[in-house]
C-alpha cells in the first residue's frame, strides 16, 4: 500500500491536474488540507489499532469507496465553507482528493478495497499491531519514493506546459519555510 507520502504526492498530482483557477490563501493550510484528504481513508488503520489492537480489522473497508468519497468530500467542502478563512475546495476537489487514495490503493496493491461498498465489502486481511504498521511505513518508503519522484516530474511538466503550478509555489513556500526554521 502507498503510505503517507505516497498518497500525499498522488494527491499533489490530483489536486494540480484538476486545478483550473489559483485561488490565493495560506499555502502551509492548503497543503495540510491536502495532505489530510489524501490520506483520510486509512484512517481506519487508526480506529482498527485503537479499538482492537489490530490495524488490519476495518482496514480497505467502507473508508476506500467511492460512497465515502463522496459522502467525507461533501462534508469536508461544508466543513471548509464554515471556516472561510481557510483555504476554499470545493466538493468536486475534496471528493477527487479522497478518491485519488482509493484509486492509488486500487492500482497500486493486489489487495481489493471497497469500492462500491456497501454493494460490496473487503477487509484486508491479516494482523497488524502498532509495531507492524510502523515497520510497514520504513519499508514501504522506497515505493512511495518512487511515486513522489514520479509525481514531482509530472508536476515539473505540467508546470512547463502551463507557465504556473500551485503546488509547485506550495511546495517552494514549505522548502523556504523549513530552511527559515533551520537557521
Ligand atoms: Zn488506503
Amino acid at each position: 500500500m502507498p503510505m503517507p507520502l505516497g498518497h500525499t504526492a498522488i494527491g499533489l498530482v490530483a489536486f494540480e491536474t484538476a486545478q483550473t483557477t489559483q485561488r490565493p490563501g495560506n499555502r502551509l493550510a492548503l497543503f495540510a488540507y491536502i495532505t489530510l484528504l489524501a490520506n483520510l481513508p486509512d484512517l481506519d488503520i487508526l480506529f482498527g489499532l485503537l479499538l482492537t489492537g489490530n490495524g488490519s480489522a476495518f482496514h480497505r473497508g467502507p473508508t476506500h469507496s467511492l460512497l465515502f468519497a463522496l459522502v467525507a468530500g461533501y462534508l469536508a467542502a461544508w466543513l471548509m465553507r464554515r471556516w472561510s478563512r481557510g483555504p476554499q475546495l470545493g466538493f468536486a476537489m475534496c471528493g477527487l482528493l479522497i478518491f485519488s487514495h482509493v484509486v492509488a490503493d486500487m492500482l497500486l496493491t493486489s489487495a481489493p478495497v471497497s469500492l462500491f461498498w456497501p454493494l460490496e465489502l473487503n477487509f484486508s486481511m491479516g494482523y497488524s499491531d502498532w509495531g507492524n504498521v510502523i515497520q510497514l511505513a520504513i519499508f514501504q518508503s522506497v515505493q512511495d519514493f518512487v511515486i513522489a519522484v514520479l509525481a514531482g516530474i509530472y508536476l515539473l511538466i505540467l508546470r512547463k506546459m502551463r507557465g504556473t503550478s500551485v503546488v509547485h509555489d506550495l511546495l517552494m513556500a514549505l522548502v523556504r519555510r523549513g530552511a527559515r526554521s533551520t537557521r
